[in-house]
């Protein structure tokens, strides 16, 4: 991984870069900050600078890619770099200890260029959320790896992955090696939560800081990853607040919420204007879209008419919205109120309820539309 798939963070690459220059490298650094800002993807592409053999690295503010030792950063197989990750006892089979999930590491590294959450390492694996801990026969497995394993680069690289995760029973063991590292031996650590850290570990470590993103950054990282528009783009970074995960996960969210929406609106126009061959024509085109489909569309419509209330008596919607909604939620929050809401949730709820038993979608969404236009005359 090169610095050049870093997204934004340009101050901090080259900072990083002159402690090379400088021979100034601590051999036991914190990478901290949140979630998304970039923490792995930076430790690996200092690590794989580090060990490039190129000369011209320093002119070029990059590794060079191309060197036997980036070739094997590229793929993250150098012998010389270790990963340390939380995991969870599985079957008997297959010992907790991080390099037996080394396969699905890699894959889920490399598919997203290091920008990973916690989250997402734990679906790669299917864990539950609480169990997952860097436990004791791990630590005795990085003391093992770094004092008698061969080593063919300048550094041998130990970058351990969400050091909060560290189970306190192993803490001792880690703390030891960071005390009496071995000859040439660079730790990279972790962490979100620098708090849960115990503090003997801490004061072992050189803290560095990573910031959020730039939001012009992440703006451009997203168009060019995911080939969309200048406003969407832009909006996801605005509200990302500086983690590019998290503009990558209100992507997804905005692209289906755009489209439930117009419909939404358009839905309930219709309704309003009684509109009955619209209604009828509305009923046919949405069932022929599949039953997750449709009740995808009810749940948010459901949510949507929550927060028509929500900004009716109260000026605050229950999820954050685009400044288009906000217009129409408004216009439209006078005709939900406590005479009718207990109303429109149950026949939503029905609806859904029918649609999950088969009941003819069609059917379904024209019988609510009805249900609608009687529901809006109530004032
Ligand atoms: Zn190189």
């Amino acid at each position: 991984m090169q610095f050049n798939k870093i997204i934004g963070q340009y101050h901090l690459k080259k900072k990083l870069q002159e402690t090379v220059k400088n021979n100034r490298v601590a051999h036991a650094q914190l990478f901290y900050g949140g979630e998304g800002v970039g923490k792995l993807p930076l430790a690996i592409a200092y690590a794989q600078f580090i060990n490039c053999k190129d000369e011209n690295k320093f002119i070029n503010g990059d590794s060079c890619g191309t060197c036997p030792s980036c070739n094997k950063y590229n793929k993250l197989i150098h012998p010389d770099l270790h990963f340390v990750f939380p995991i969870a006892g599985g079957d008997e089979s297959k010992k907790p200890i991080s390099s037996n999930f080394l396969t699905e590491w890699r894959e889920l590294l490399l598919q997203n260029d290091g920008y990973i959450t916690l989250n997402d390492w734990y679906q790669k694996i299917e864990i539950e959320r609480k169990q997952a801990v860097i436990n004791v026969s791990e630590c005795n497995q990085i003391i093992q790896t770094l004092n008698y394993t061969s080593y063919e680069s300048d550094y041998k690289v130990m970058i351990i992955w969400m050091v909060e995760k560290l189970y306190y029973v192993a803490a001792p063991k880690l703390l030891k090696i960071l005390e009496e590292p071995p000859d040439k031996t660079l730790f990279l650590l972790i962490a979100e939560h620098t708090e849960q850290i115990i503090n003997t570990i801490m004061s072992r470590l050189l803290p560095v800081k990573i910031p959020r993103i730039d939001d012009d950054a992440i703006t451009e990282a997203i168009k060019k990853r995911f080939n969309v528009d200048d406003p969407i783009a832009n909006q996801v970074a605005q509200q990302a607040n500086g983690s590019f995960t998290e503009a990558v996960s209100l992507l997804d969210q905005s692209e289906d919420r755009k489209a439930n929406f117009d419909r939404f609106k358009d839905w309930m126009r219709m309704c309003w204007t009684f509109d009955a061959q619209g209604l009828l024509d509305f009923s046919e085109k949405v069932a022929r879209e599949g039953r997750e489909s449709n009740k995808s569309f009810l749940q948010f419509s459901l949510v949507a008419i929550r927060n028509s209330l929500a900004l009716n008596y109260t000026k605050y919607a229950y999820i954050r919205i685009a400044e288009e909604e906000r217009v129409f939620y408004e216009n439209f929050s006078p005709f939900v109120n406590h005479l009718n809401i207990v109303m429109f949730t149950n026949e939503f709820n029905k609806a859904i309820n029918h649609i999950e038993r088969n009941v003819h979608s069609a059917l379904v969404f024209f019988d609510l539309s009805l249900t609608i236009v009687k529901l809006l005359k109530m004032k």
